[in-house]
């Protein structure tokens, strides 16, 4: 496992010499409240095997039930990933024993994958897009977890027993395996990141799952071969599992070209094997000889109905497969007229989907982006939580920014409502008519307070009387003061003005 004794060539020199072949597998865990064949709910962070029934336990006499729900899902992924879909498919027993696998088999799909033969063109570092191809999607059902006690490491390797939590057995997966990429050259560590990226950023916005990998709800395989430059014939691949992070998949694919180009440059071969990456320095190394698919006794799965989705279901779910979030975000970035800078800010802090929504409710573009990206913004750092988690709605914010248009408040009170709103006291046009926020326009009440002000500095009177009318700064201070602010600044400059014949 020491990585002193492996033998890496120089990336520059790698891609002289060689082609590489990479081929990713993306497991999602899609969030439905329950299980693929059974109503256990999926819920993460439960306590160890409180999520449990016969069927997912796999106890003798029990039967699994399709969940609806998980079919959607895998079709309304398949449709975003411009697949095909199949109108009849079964389910496959793929057997195997492992612990964490109480029926001895695994419910998946094999030679009738719900999806196939689709492509995803991922947008790459340079703003130029690689086409991805799309082999399959299909349902399966997860694992269990193997927790290995007492060991350093948390393998199997040197523990002294292992503990079985069966709460993830039988959550709904999906699995997305693309046809080999080739023709990537230096580019196959970024196209193995952006496919990754694009492909979370898509599911994401399907709502079809929560995409969290350091949750392992999206797992990633990453599958790298090299071949000679100018050679037809794949050479052996590698499988390196798991890989949980977007960075992660880059530098994993790296090492791996790297590696096996120092295999091959030696006269070596490759073995095909999973191999396992190590987050801490970037490395892989050996896991298990791999299984060919018949090692799995591959057959249909008895106990269920084949899935077979009717063309009129399946046109209905295209009707809600939402656009590209990445092109969403060029169309909207150009139609708000922003920089990159600008915009790119209003992503990080997750504003677009409020502005939008604020938008809807009426707000002009310009208020609601200055609203959601500057000071609410601040707002949702200060308490360290996400803009789309502060207690203010949409809607609210539109109705804010209403009432400064209609000059009902100023922007000055409009920053006290929204922070009133924050602070659980109620609506904006509630707060405003509980706490009389509202705007002293009533001319007679402004007429009084400019003259008191006046009358209180006489000196200052006389200066503008005389024409300096910038003079007239500290009377409109002075009448905002008595004012609680609640006057309109201009209105109320322009009966100082009047008061000293300077207008
Ligand atoms: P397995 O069950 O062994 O994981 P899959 O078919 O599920 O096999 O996935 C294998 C992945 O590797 C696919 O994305 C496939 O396109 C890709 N692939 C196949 N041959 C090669 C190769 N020689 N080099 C790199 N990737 C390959
Ligand atoms: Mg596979
Ligand atoms: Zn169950």
């Amino acid at each position: 496992m020491s990585a002193a004794t492996v033998e890496l060539m120089d990336y520059a020199d790698v891609i002289a010499r060689f082609e590489p072949v990479l081929g990713m597998e993306v497991h999602v865990e899609l969030s439905t409240a329950t299980k693929m064949f059974c109503g256990c709910p999926t819920e993460f962070g439960a306590e160890p095997n409180t999520q449990v029934c016969p069927v997912c336990l796999g106890l003798p006499g029990s039967l699994p039930v399709v969940n609806e729900k998980a079919v959607e899902s895998a079709i309304r992924i398949g449709l975003a990933l411009n697949c095909s879909i199949t109108p009849w498919g079964r389910f496959a027993r793929k057997n195997y024993f492992y612990p964490d696998q109480p029926k001895n088999y695994q419910i998946s799909q094999y030679d009738e994958p719900i999806c196939g033969n689709g492509h995803l063109d991922v947008l790459l570092d340079d703003g130029s897009t690689f086409r991805v191809e799309i082999e399959r999607a299909h349902m399966e059902e997860d694992t269990g977890k193997s927790l290995h006690v007492g060991g350093a490491t948390g393998r199997i390797h040197g523990a002294s027993h292992s503990l079985l939590d069966y709460n993830r057995a039988g959550v709904p997966l999906i699995e997305i395996v693309t046809k080999p990429i080739t023709g990537a050259g230096d580019r196959a560590p970024e196209v193995a990141r952006a496919y990754v990226t694009a492909l979370r950023e898509v599911l994401k916005s399907l709502g079809v799952s929560d995409v969290k990998m350091e949750q392992g709800s999206l797992r990633c395989d990453a599958n790298v071969s090299l071949m000679p430059i100018g050679a037809k014939e794949f050479g052996t691949r590698t499988e390196t599992k798991n890989v949980n992070s977007l960075r992660s998949v880059e530098v994993a694919v790296r090492y791996e070209m790297r590696r096996q180009a120092a295999v091959l440059a030696n006269g070596g071969t490759i073995l095909q094997e999973t191999r396992h990456f190590h987050e801490t320095d970037g490395s892989t190394s050996p896991g298990r000889v791999k299984e060919t698919s018949e090692d799995y006794r591959y057959f249909p799965e008895p106990d269920l109905e084949p899935v077979a989705p009717d063309a009129e279901w399946i046109e209905s779910l295209r009707g809600t497969i939402p656009e590209y979030p990445w092109l969403r975000r060029a169309r909207l970035q150009a139609e708000w007229g922003l920089s990159p800078e600008v915009f790119r800010d209003l992503v990080n802090v997750g504003a677009l989907d409020l502005i939008i929504a604020t938008v809807d409710e009426g707000a002009s573009v310009d208020a609601a982006r200055a609203w959601w990206g500057n000071s609410l913004a601040a707002t949702a750092k200060e308490r360290e939580v996400s803009l789309a988690e502060l207690p203010i709605t949409p809607g609210q914010v539109a109705e804010v920014i209403k009432l400064v248009e209609a000059k009902t408040i100023n922007s000055k009170v409009a920053k006290q409502v929204v922070d009133l709103v924050l602070a659980g006291e109620g609506a904006p046009a509630q707060i405003v008519e509980a706490k009389g926020l509202g705007m002293v326009s009533d001319d007679s009440a402004l007429q009084t307070e400019v003259e008191k002000a006046l009358a209180a500095n006489p000196d200052i009177a006389d200066k503008i009387r005389s024409g300096k009318v910038q003079a007239a700064g500290k009377i409109v201070g002075d009448v905002m003061k008595a004012t609680r602010g609640q006057a309109d600044a201009a209105r109320v400059r322009e009966l100082v003005l009047a008061a000293c014949g300077a207008s």
